[in-house]
């Protein structure tokens, strides 16, 4: 059966904290916004019971109160949901397909926010435990709530013992399951050091998780020695585990640029390798992952998604204008120079307007279409025709010079 085709223009996927903060900002801009969500609206973050560094919520909320206040906020600008599966996509043309089950979507834009799923250990009762009965994944999360208690953290790599001191804070004691032989760790020898001498820290060496333990909530963790087989029990209340984390990128895999770990690699705009896709919040190799951040990751996506379409609507439209030969001036509102030509370019389109388009790019706002066009010397005046430049000046543009542009075409 063939599938369903839709058009919009902007698909994003995933409905984190990213995702749905971009679908905010793009159905505010009045953009026909689709968002595609294979299980949960509000992603990892309602996995947690309080979200106490979240601004704006000096009393916490819960992971969910938060994200449906997301929700209703993207509904409320006319964001479509569909809860479904992205198996697949295509970026190769300037229109992208993004492949469901059923129908293929069509999308100027495309928005990655599919976050990432923490790596787990699989050992035995794991899944029995996960989230919000004891075994944790944020340590900045779930810190405060282990205050005076005794915690387990599985792993030796930076986040694991950085975290680990951090839990120190908190907890009365941290104990450290490590697989590798004594004082032996992954994490950087500043962090190893400090950790090794703080009396809040222990450390189990040659250990691997064999069962996690409880009675509707974590109680203990079961340690294996890897050496001796040696079962060790070790009663806690929270387990931590910092043993990575795995972004959801496998459909992504040749087609965008990522780090070897799997994360997509963007600009400060959020942009990808493509034109036209950007990725927003823990899929991205990032310093930080957390709501703030992802919300912060979202807005410059959707703020992004918007430009790159009216861009594209001049450039198509305006620029590539069939039938009629277009001029661009290409200027920075920045540069003294660039304004002051501004008067000739008008005199010049007051004169030509009849033959030429004329259009004028403010580079400073816009620089997609000086890229698109291939130009990074400003000002420039770019003659096109049937979609390609055919003269091009950037140094000293006069009256004269602009004149001698008009018997080009
Ligand atoms: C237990 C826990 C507690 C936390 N506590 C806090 C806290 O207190 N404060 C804080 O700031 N941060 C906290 N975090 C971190 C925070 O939740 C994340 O940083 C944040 O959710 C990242 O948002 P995101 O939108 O980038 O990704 P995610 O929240 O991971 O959302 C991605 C979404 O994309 C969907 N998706 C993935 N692939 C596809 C696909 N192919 N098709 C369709 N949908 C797809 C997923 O189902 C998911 O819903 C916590 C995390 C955990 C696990």
């Amino acid at each position: 059966m063939a599938k369903k085709v839709e058009q919009y223009d902007v698909v994003i996927i995933g409905g984190g904290p990213a995702g749905l903060t971009a679908a905010i900002y793009c159905g505010r801009a009045r953009l026909k916004t689709l968002l595609l969500e294979k299980s949960l609206i509000g992603g990892l973050a309602t996995y947690t019971d309080e979200i106490e560094n979240f601004p704006g919520f000096p009393e916490g909320a819960t992971g969910h109160e938060l994200m449906d206040l997301f929700y209703k906020q993207a509904k409320n600008f006319g964001v479509k949901f569909k809860f479904t599966d992205v198996k697949k996509v295509n970026f190769q043309q300037e229109i992208k397909i993004v492949e469901t089950f059923r129908t293929n979507y069509e999308a100027k834009v495309v928005i990655v926010a599919s976050g990432g799923k923490p790596r787990l250990t699989g050992a035995k009762n794991e899944d029995l435990f996960l989230y919000d009965k004891g075994i944790s994944f944020c340590a900045t999360c779930d810190a405060a709530a282990n205050t005076g208690k005794t915690v387990m953290v599985i792993g030796s790599g930076d986040a694991a013992i950085e975290e680990g001191i951090f839990l120190t804070k908190f907890a009365k004691e941290v104990i450290v399951s490590v697989m590798h032989d004594p004082g032996k760790m992954d994490c950087n020898e500043i962090a190893k050091a400090e950790a090794l001498k703080n009396p809040k820290m222990s450390f189990i060496w040659n250990t691997m998780v064999d069962s996690f333990e409880g009675d509707g909530r974590l109680s203990q963790v079961v340690l294996k020695n890897t050496k001796t087989n040696e079962l060790i029990p070790v009663d806690v209340d929270t387990c931590f585990l910092f043993i990575g984390y795995i972004p959801n990128t496998e459909i992504f895999s040749d087609i965008l640029n990522m780090t070897s770990a799997g994360y997509l690699i963007t600009n400060e705009k959020m942009e990808t390798n493509i034109p036209g896709v950007f990725a927003a919040g823990d899929v991205r190799d990032s310093f930080l992952k957390q709501v703030a951040t992802a919300v912060g990751d979202g807005a410059i996506a959707g703020y992004g998604a918007e430009k790159y379409i009216a861009e594209s609507e001049v450039y198509e439209n305006q620029i590539l204008n069939d039938g009629k030969p277009s001029l661009v001036y290409l200027w920075n509102a920045v540069d003294p120079n660039s304004r002051e030509l501004l008067p000739t370019i008008e005199a010049f389109e007051a004169k030509w307007g009849q033959k030429v388009q004329v259009t004028k790019v403010d580079v400073y706002k816009s620089k997609g279409i000086a890229h698109r066009l291939g130009i990074d010397t400003f000002p420039t005046v770019a003659l096109i025709n049937e979609n390609k430049i055919i003269e091009k000046i950037s140094n000293s543009i006069t009256p004269e010079k602009l004149k001698s542009l008009i018997q080009a075409i």
